[in-house]
């Protein structure tokens, strides 16, 4: 494969861009190599700067549910950019796109647009501090909820309870309101609850936890969360960036049947424009300003291109429970395909997987939360990776994610991704 003119380009924007990206994880530190820079995609295809093209199964992270350069989007936005990009002002595109999140979240009653998943999750433990007068909030280790200070802290060692700053730049002040559990791990949380009464605000978590790879939550660990959070008045969020309107028209709430009291959103939700979310209950949600004392702005939320897209995409999937069908049935065969092949391999790798997220880990063990995938392999996923693409297989650069399948990706893709897998696999064992 000659990726030259990527290679240029990434010494190019090494000279002025830290690490030559935008955002880490492009940078393919976890698997080795060079990352490719990417031209042009359309539907299950993405194509690099040197006309190399890969079957896609990142899907920018997530977004891009029906594939590449989708028409029902791409008219969308057409169409919006003729009345100019942007206002700074209320659109009646906002109060469609309100409507139609708290139509499709079950727990949603109120929300309100931002620009990333990051801006979301920052935003909502602001409001439920807030709304509870307390400062801690309890994530789980492994669970990602972007790169706000509060998220980017590390488990504190020992006996020690608090957090600690898990990047320069993190004040141990901010460490310290952050504690640390494991995810299905409910005596963990019941511990950090007892030890810090009437101090936790919110405990968030992703439902079903992407960013360790694919984690399922064990059974009644959502559930057990929602009692803890009931008994002791903490604000439940779930952070559902990544299964928001994928696993579910409402999410992962909607799938497993139980409801936070506040959710962020990000990634499908903007169809690919930079979209985020956050809302919940309407008593919480009033505690937003102007109708609030929680300050919380803008000045491109809510952006008409972006409110165009997301409103497409939205309505598209509250209006075609086939897409859900056939990305799982996709999931499915890739699933009962990989496990084909481990058996002619002779390895009992783990694989998770649910609705149209799936990981297959490089560890016999299963994988639970952070502790058990930190077992797997991280160099053989990296040959693994490398193999993959050689074969035009564009897999998520790192152990640690999900693979997001798209309604793009048909029988003819299906049978490559199974065909390259059993090669690859064959050859680095
Ligand atoms: C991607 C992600 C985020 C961060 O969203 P950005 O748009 O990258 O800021 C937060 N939480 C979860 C669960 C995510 O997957």
């Amino acid at each position: 494969m000659i990726t030259e003119r990527s290679k240029h380009l990434f010494e190019e924007a090494k000279k002025f861009i830290p690490g030559g990206v935008n955002s880490p994880v492009r940078a393919f530190k976890a698997v080795g190599g060079d990352p490719l820079f990417i031209q042009r995609a359309e539907g299950a295809y993405v194509f690099d700067e040197d006309g190399n093209r890969f079957i896609e199964l990142i899907n920018s992270w997530g977004p891009m549910i029906l594939g590449h350069a989708h028409p029902i989007i791409e008219n969308a936005v057409r169409g919006a950019i003729h009345d100019s990009l942007s206002f700074g002002a209320p659109t009646e595109k906002e109060v469609q796109m309100a409507g139609l999140i708290t139509g499709m979240v079950p727990s949603v009653e109120k929300v309100r647009m931002v620009n990333s998943g990051t801006e979301a999750t920052m935003s909502a433990i602001r409001v439920a501090r807030g709304f509870t007068a307390r400062n801690k909030i309890i994530k789980f280790d492994g669970c990602y909820h972007g790169h706000g200070d509060s998220f980017l802290i590390a488990a504190g060692s020992g006996a020690m309870t608090m957090g600690t700053p898990d990047s320069p730049g993190v004040t141990p002040g901010t460490a310290a309101d952050t504690l640390i559990a494991a995810f299905n791990d409910l005596e963990s949380v019941s511990r950090l609850v007892a030890e810090n009464p009437e101090q936790v605000a919110a405990i968030i978590v992703e439902p079903v936890a992407g960013n360790m790879g694919c984690v399922l939550p064990a059974e009644g660990f959502l559930e057990g969360l929602r009692t803890i959070c009931d008994e002791a008045g903490i604000v439940l969020i779930f952070d559902e960036v990544m299964t928001g309107f994928r696993l579910a028209p409402g999410g992962a709430q909607e799938r497993l049947d139980v409801l936070p009291d506040m959710t962020t959103l990000g990634k499908i939700i903007g169809g690919g424009m930079p979209v985020g979310a956050y809302g919940g209950k309407k008593e919480i949600m009033d505690f937003v300003s102007p109708q609030g004392p929680v300050y919380q702005a803008g000045t491109l939320s809510g952006n008409p291109i972006a409110m165009a897209a997301g409103l497409a995409i939205l309505q598209y999937l509250r209006n075609h429970n086939e897409v859900y069908s056939k990305i799982e049935e996709t999931t499915a065969t890739i699933v009962s395909g990989y496990r084909e092949i481990l058996k002619e391999i002779g390895k009992d790798y783990t694989i998770n997987s649910i609705g149209s997220m799936v990981s297959l880990f490089f560890s016999e063990a299963p994988v639970t939360d952070m502790n058990s995938a930190k077992k797997c392999d991280t160099a053989l996923f990296g040959r693994y990776f490398r193999g993959m693409l050689e074969k035009g297989v564009y897999l998520a650069p790192s152990q640690f994610e999900s693979l997001f399948i798209s309604t793009a990706i048909n029988q003819a893709e299906t049978d490559h991704i199974l065909s390259a897998t059993r090669e690859v696999l064959k050859s680095i064992h």
